[in-house]
């Protein structure tokens, strides 16, 4: 029989993790079949059960899921531990299944992909929600020189630098605080650019060959990405390369094959473009 996979999520319908990951397959010759499914807000863990004990190897787990699946999975990698969060949950040989993080090192590799390095960076990191969680782990790991959290509501930022204190030199500020700092990396982790919103970032504040990224995508530069250029910053990227980075390491994690992402990215930006012509 064909190897199932799903995404659980609440809404779903978005969801491109479907479409990439038939690319991977494709692109590897994996036999798999892989659906979205809108589940109930209060049906998780009966809907996860009900999905393995049908024989399914793998889930993918988004909005709002992430912490359920956590404490669903029987076993935890140590940076699904670290975020508190599981996006990916792998049925495992012995049956256990495993619960994983890949969105923090989906935007790593990404940034890799772009050729940006993160060693004895200053980086600012916006926002302090379950994104920025899961991405603290995979930056504190490629050893920047600081890392700084704002966000809007502080005490937020202030028990994420805490929790990941023994990692490396985080520390929490209010947005108000930044005035007069300088980064080499602004990561934009808040959900304001869904509303079209942007923290309020003193002027000044990249450093001469900045780079600047933001989780959200879209066929258009979200607002922190317009703000940035015309702050002076040199690299601009969105979170499209994150989610299509995330989606190979959970495929990484179930076939222990590493498809390529490049091909993919440039596929689903060029479908963003089109939609936005048409
Ligand atoms: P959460 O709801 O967990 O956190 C939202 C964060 O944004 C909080 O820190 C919140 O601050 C802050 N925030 C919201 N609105 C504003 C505003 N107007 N001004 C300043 N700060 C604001 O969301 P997630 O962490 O799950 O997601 C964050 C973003 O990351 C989303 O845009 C999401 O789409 C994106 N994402 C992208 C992924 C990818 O693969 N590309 C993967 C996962 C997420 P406060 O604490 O004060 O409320």
């Amino acid at each position: 029989m064909t190897d199932q996979y799903a995404v659980f999520g609440n809404p779903i319908n978005h969801s491109k993790s479907p479409v990439i990951h038939r690319q991977f397959a494709e692109q590897t010759g994996q036999d798999l079949h892989y659906a979205k499914q809108l589940v109930e807000v209060d049906a998780f863990v009966k809907t996860a059960q009900a999905f393995f004990a049908e024989g399914g190897k793998g889930l993918n787990v988004t909005i709002p899921f992430k912490v359920e699946a956590f404490h669903f999975a029987q076993q935890l990698t140590p940076r699904a531990q670290c975020a508190g969060a599981v996006n990916t949950l792998a049925l495992q040989a012995d049956g256990k299944i495993l619960g994983d993080n890949t969105d923090g090192i989906g935007m790593v590799h990404d940034m890799h992909n772009l050729g940006w390095e993160l060693r004895g960076k200053r980086i600012l990191v916006l926002g302090a929600g379950g994104a920025v969680r899961g991405i603290l782990q995979p930056v504190l790991a490629e050893h920047p020189s600081q890392v700084i959290i704002a966000n809007r509501t502080v005490s937020k930022a202030e028990e994420l630098a805490a929790h990941f204190h023994d990692l490396g030199d985080v520390k929490a500020k209010a947005f108000e605080a930044l005035n007069g700092e300088q980064f080499d990396i602004v990561i934009n982790g808040t959900s304001a650019s869904l509303s079209g919103d942007l923290p309020p970032l003193p002027n000044g504040l990249l450093s001469s060959n900045a780079s600047c990224y933001d989780l959200m995508y879209g066929a258009e530069p979200t607002v922190f990405l317009k703000w940035a250029a015309e702050q002076g910053a040199v690299e601009l990227a969105d979170g499209l390369g994150m989610l299509v980075g995330q989606a190979a390491e959970a495929f990484y994690l179930w076939r222990q094959i590493r498809p390529e992402v490049v091909p993919v990215i440039t596929a689903l930006r060029r479908q963003l473009n089109e939609k936005k012509s048409s």
